[in-house]
């Protein structure tokens, strides 16, 4: 690997991602979509010009140097594949030190041969979820643009980690822009805690992003929402410690919840260019899971049969079925509350994702997703309902006979089980009043898998008693 540390912000550029426009933009400037053709915008790079390792193995040379900031971060430890600010610009609070774990039972719940069944945990990052990966990339690009403000609106995880972003490097304020009574009390109390700004809307996710959109223009505000074109940059990572950690082999299958469809997105991003470098020789295939209360992925992918088809994908098909949302009046709703989201603002991008990677889509009901999420659990790694959806989505997958039980299969955990500890609680309990308040609503009839806590009266024979019955 070339020694040089400082590389040149020339060396990338933002693009449209339009084959037919294809339009660029200086990487100082910030925009969230193309002034030409209203499309998304992808961070582009002059790969002659940057220091990429002939071989991924040579990232593993940075553990030497983990004293260093940069090479101990897990996502700008492969910073030549992310090259878009000065090094002296760049923050980190040491996200995406994730390990991948097999999982035992898990494996066995899905139905896969011992060992082929992988759990990326992005609930081990400083603000318990994966958009830590995406958070100090555009955050580096806010400090170099000299932004003073960042604002994004959240279903909570975005906003968890963009206060603490703002709090821990202290470079920034924080706006946050949440929907009225949709927001887990995990992530509400982190970003009241960090310190953000804090703004709570009377409407849904999808309002608040409408909102967070027009007030970041209007009154020059940073934003970091997905639509960010530098976030996906950095969560393109978590697939390079997905192979790091498989000693750079490739797995079969990559499953990862649905929500806004960034992480799909940046994972056929990273893939693609992995294979156009040559530091691949094979690409994976990846399932999005959606929840079935907010599935317009699967419903546009699966059903309506909308492709990327190589960047002309049937606009009229996404038009008609959002004016059918409208129409209806339909919201999202589901108890995974980090992808209960009708208008992905990732779409055409992660279509394009699901080309490259030949995907396939999926949607699962929030019984499949409790039932799969205390599978997690019980192997010991919690997860909020969201991440689940991605063990669910591959029972579904090895169900149809579409993962085979011999696949090498990585289930991306999302976000950490304290996150939504209502739901959890929830799930266990004894008292169906409390199970019927927080669940019945969602359509969630039973818990196969609830760990019930034994009720005694406060009598040491009586305790006594109970422990032997239940050992
Ligand atoms: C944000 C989030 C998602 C959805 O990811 P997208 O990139 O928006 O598709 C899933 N799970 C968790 C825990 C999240 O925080
Ligand atoms: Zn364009």
């Amino acid at each position: 690997m070339a020694a040089s540390s400082s590389v040149s912000t020339a060396v990338a550029y933002q693009q449209c991602i339009m084959p037919g426009c294809r339009a660029t933009y200086d990487v100082g400037e910030v925009r969230t979509s193309c002034a030409t053709c209203g499309s998304l915008l992808d961070i582009c790079y002059d790969w002659d010009a940057l220091p990429v390792p002939n071989r991924l193995k040579d990232f593993e040379a940075k553990w030497a140097r983990r004293n260093e900031p940069l090479c101990k971060s897990g996502v700008w430890r492969f910073k030549e594949l992310l090259s878009f600010a000065p090094d002296e610009k760049i923050v980190t609070i040491g996200e995406g030190q994730t390990p991948l774990h097999p999982s035992p039972g898990v494996s066995d719940y899905i139905g896969m041969k011992p060992g082929r069944l992988l759990l990326q945990y992005e609930g081990m990052n400083p603000s318990g979820s994966f958009k830590d990966n995406g958070m100090c990339a555009a955050f580096t690009h806010a400090h170099v643009i000299g932004a003073k403000r960042a604002a994004c609106a959240s279903t909570g995880n975005t906003s968890a980690s963009l206060a603490l972003y703002c709090c821990m490097s202290r470079l920034m304020q924080g706006v946050i822009f949440i929907g009225s009574g949709k927001i887990s009390y995990g992530k509400l109390s982190q970003a009241l805690d960090y310190g953000a700004l804090t703004v709570q809307i009377a409407g849904d996710f999808d309002d608040a992003m409408q909102r967070v959109q027009q007030i970041s223009q209007k009154l020059g505000i940073y934003l970091v929402n997905s639509v960010n074109p530098f976030r996906l940059e950095g969560q393109k990572t978590i697939m390079l410690r997905v192979l790091e950690s498989m000693n750079w082999e490739i797995p079969d299958w990559i499953v990862v919840p649905g929500g806004n469809l960034g992480n799909s997105s940046s994972f056929g991003k990273a893939f693609h260019e992995l294979k156009s470098l040559g530091l691949i020789d094979r690409v994976p295939r990846l399932a999005v899971i959606n929840a079935a209360g907010a599935d317009t992925l699967y419903e546009l992918y699966e059903k309506r049969g909308v492709r990327w088809n190589h960047g002309e994908p049937d606009q009229t098909k996404i038009d008609g079925y959002y004016a059918e949302l409208d129409a209806g009046a339909k919201k999202a709703d589901t108890i995974a509350s980090a992808i209960e989201i009708n208008r992905p603002v990732n779409l055409h991008k992660c279509l394009r994702a699901l080309e490259c990677m030949h995907g396939v889509v999926r949607e699962v009901t929030d019984q499949e997703i409790l039932d799969a999420k205390s599978q997690v659990g019980a192997s010991g790694l919690g997860c909020e309902p969201a991440s689940a959806a991605s063990v669910a989505g591959a029972k579904m997958l090895r169900e149809e006979g579409i993962i085979d039980p011999d696949e090498r299969v990585v289930c991306i955990l999302t976000g950490h089980q304290l996150k939504d500890p209502t739901a959890t609680v929830a799930y266990h309990t004894h008292d169906q009043n409390e199970f019927n308040k927080v669940l019945g609503s969602r359509g969630v009839s039973r818990a196969a898998f609830a760990n019930r806590a034994v009720q005694v009266e406060n009598d040491l024979d009586a305790i006594v008693r109970v422990i032997q019955l239940n050992s």
